[in-house]
């Protein structure tokens, strides 16, 4: 027993230390990574400040950075953003109107940047705004410090997908491929490098809020996704990885909408498949399936309840009030 947990602890030794001699390639939370030359992925601190992912990618002339980020994030891409290139940050792409994506975008547009999105975030905001501005400053210094109303939309929008924007080095198309996290879900391809950058339609852990999104859809839009020829998926949250992010995703989706749609059919009801402790949802008997789990978290029995009404209703669940 002993000489076993001994072995257990060297091995945790040598693993600790094979994790510091590879610590400056590795991505963590608030680290920068190059993906393919010009092209960088700054993790954002999810657990800690709420921020999400950005990329960086690099034009002949200037920058586009992927996502505002909340305020205090979109300081840390701009941060970032000069550390790897002198060039200026000429567009940032909201892949959606969440504030962990998008409140950011008074900043850029200071600092001379244009705010970019799918004209769906625009939308999205005016559905949503000022209410979750005004709630979020409450509870976010950075938000608050900026002093406004709401949030700022997007400078430019588009509406017919892809839209590109290219020069003599790179090709960048921006596609929306319809409502999956939200109605304004974006993404960012480079055909050339097969990068794929896609927000919070695909991340890479359990970091999906689903109020927002049609659950039932989700799996088709990463479909779009997935016939691009794409090697590197950089997600709204949690690490960079290939196309088993957008599969796993899907599967996820697809998962969680089959097994809640089986015990509707059954004919049991929100309170037989998740526990409530006031008005918090604490657990679900809903069990998915183990290739599922790394997008599997503490918010499953709100997805839960989520897939549960879209069904129940017929309707996306982003189009019920909440
Ligand atoms: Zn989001
Ligand atoms: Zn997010």
């Amino acid at each position: 027993m002993m000489k076993r947990r001994v072995w257990i602890l060297s091995v945790f030794a040598l693993l600790t230390g094979l994790a510091f001699f590879t610590a400056a390639g590795d991505v963590a939370p608030g680290t920068v990574k190059q993906i393919v030359p010009g092209v960088w992925f700054r993790e954002g601190e999810i657990q800690t400040l709420g921020h999400c992912n950005n990329a960086i990618i690099e034009m002949k002339d200037y920058l586009i950075v992927v996502d505002a980020n909340f305020p205090s994030g979109a300081r840390l891409a701009m941060e970032a953003a000069r550390k790897v290139s002198q060039k200026p940050v000429k567009y940032v792409f909201d892949t959606h109107h969440h504030g962990d994506h998008a409140y950011g975008n008074p900043l850029w547009t200071q600092a001379g940047a244009t705010t970019l999105a799918y004209k769906g975030v625009t939308e999205e905001m005016q559905r949503y705004e000022p209410k979750r501005w005004q709630q979020t400053a409450k509870e976010r210094k950075d938000v608050a410090e900026l002093g406004l109303a709401t949030a700022e939309p997007p400078k430019q929008t588009f509406d017919t997908s892809p839209f590109i924007i290219k020069d003599d080095t790179r090709e960048v198309r921006f596609y929306f491929f319809g409502w999956a996290h939200t109605r304004g879900d974006g993404f960012v391809y480079l055909p050339r490098e097969k990068v794929l950058c896609s927000g919070d339609a695909a991340v890479n852990g359990p970091y999906n809020y689903a109020g927002d999104g049609n659950i039932g859809n989700w799996p088709k839009v990463l479909a779009s996704a997935q016939k691009l020829d794409v090697v590197h998926v950089l997600p709204g949250h949690g690490g960079p990885g290939g196309k088993e992010v957008l599969e796993g995703q899907s599967r996820f989706m697809s998962e969680l909408y089959r097994a809640v749609e089986s015990q509707v059919r059954q004919g049991k009801k929100l309170d037989d498949i998740v526990k409530k402790e006031g008005d918090k949802l604490v657990s679900t008997s809903i069990r998915l399936p183990d290739n599922v789990k790394n997008w599997v978290g503490d918010d499953l029995p709100t997805q839960v309840r989520d897939a549960y009404e879209e069904i129940t209703q017929h309707r996306p669940i982003g189009d019920l009030p909440h």
